[in-house]
């Protein structure tokens, strides 16, 4: 059994000016131990997808229908309290900014520890004592555990909100562009703490908008466009055989896959997801598009033992040119 099944998922956003389809019908598993990165453009509906995971897709947003089941149990329909010890034991999520996870005026040490005495597992001095095991763990010396976060760099922040989200071992840790603020090296180092966790067993969500990133580390790539997954495969099928035309376009504007002189930005912008195209979103910026691509939606298709892709020519692209 997958760790995590996402089923059909869908989450809108219910605002004055429409209702914007932020996920629509994506359906994706998490593996026991596997890192899987889920990546797109802006407003992908990448971090609503993870937010829904979590329980917490922010107003006016709700979820809209499908499943999401952790070893087999559903998590959409518990109510807030077991969802909230849902969160923290069996999933763990760091954000972009660790600002949004730590408390300012609290010292850091207590941070961490406040988990474990909210979960029942420990109380106050030994989760204090476990609170900077877990830091030393995440590499901040444990005589820092009492500094507050405005003490520390970007980089140690990051290593606190890994921190508080890895102290109860979650089997799932949710990564929402933790290292997008951070410099190339620091970046490096809190890949590498994540690595370090996915060895010991927790199964990773990596989101980013980097597929460079996405790339050196991943067994699986999900690639989101306009709130639908595109593609779906082992790292090496998405990379080296992307079957999209949409990752095929994000694979050359990105430098570092495709050497600095063939870069090729995506023309046009994503749509409006209170008005989505037709048939497969991505027809008015695909080079490919038929007629059926504006009056069909794309099935996602196997091309590959493990390996999707929601385009009605995936796999055929080059030898019929699309039709
Ligand atoms: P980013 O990397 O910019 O966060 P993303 O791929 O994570 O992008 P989401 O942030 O999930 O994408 O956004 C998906 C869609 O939902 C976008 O069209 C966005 O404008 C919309 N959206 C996100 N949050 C809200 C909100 N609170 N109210 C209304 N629409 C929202
Ligand atoms: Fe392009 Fe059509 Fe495939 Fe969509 S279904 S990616 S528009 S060829």
């Amino acid at each position: 059994m997958a760790l995590l099944e996402i089923k059909e998922l869908t989450v809108n956003y219910y605002t004055l000016t429409g209702v914007v389809n932020a996920v629509d019908k994506v359906s994706l598993n998490v593996e026991k131990g596997e890192w899987i990165s889920v990546v797109g453009e802006s407003g992908s509906g990448k971090s609503t997808m993870a937010y829904a995971i979590i329980g917490l897709v922010p107003p006016p947003g709700r979820i809209a229908g499908g499943q999401i089941l952790l070893e087999g149990r559903e998590l959409t329909s518990l109510p807030p309290k077991e969802m909230r010890m849902v969160r923290g034991r069996d999933i763990g999520m760091v954000f972009q900014d660790p600002m949004t996870s730590l408390d300012p005026l609290r010292r850091i040490g207590h941070q961490v520890a406040e988990v474990l005495v909210e979960h029942g597992v420990a109380e106050w001095d030994d989760a204090l004592e476990k609170a900077k095991e877990m830091l030393r763990r995440v590499g901040i010396p444990e005589d820092r555990a009492d500094y507050y976060p405005h003490q520390l760099s970007g980089g140690q922040r990051q290593r606190v909100a890994i921190a508080i989200a890895m102290v109860l071992r979650p089997k799932l840790l949710i990564a929402d562009e933790p290292t997008t603020a951070l410099d190339v090296i620091v970046q490096d180092t809190i890949m590498d703490l994540m690595e370090e966790f996915k060895k010991e067993g927790t199964s990773i969500m990596l989101i980013t908008h980097d597929l460079a990133l996405a790339s050196e580390r991943s067994d699986r790539i999900a690639v989101m466009y306009a709130g639908r997954l595109v593609e779906l495969g082992p790292v090496d099928d998405v990379v080296e055989g992307s079957a999209h035309p949409y990752t095929q376009m994000l694979l050359r504007s990105v430098p570092d896959l495709w050497g600095p002189k063939d870069i090729k930005s995506i023309p046009g912008f994503p749509p409006d997801l209170r008005n989505p195209p037709s048939g497969c979103r991505f027809h008015p910026r695909c080079p490919y598009a038929t007629s059926k691509c504006s009056r069909e939606d794309p099935p996602m298709v196997r091309v590959g033992p493990l390996h999707y892709a929601a385009c009605h020519y995936a796999g055929k692209l080059g030898e019929e040119g699309g039709g």
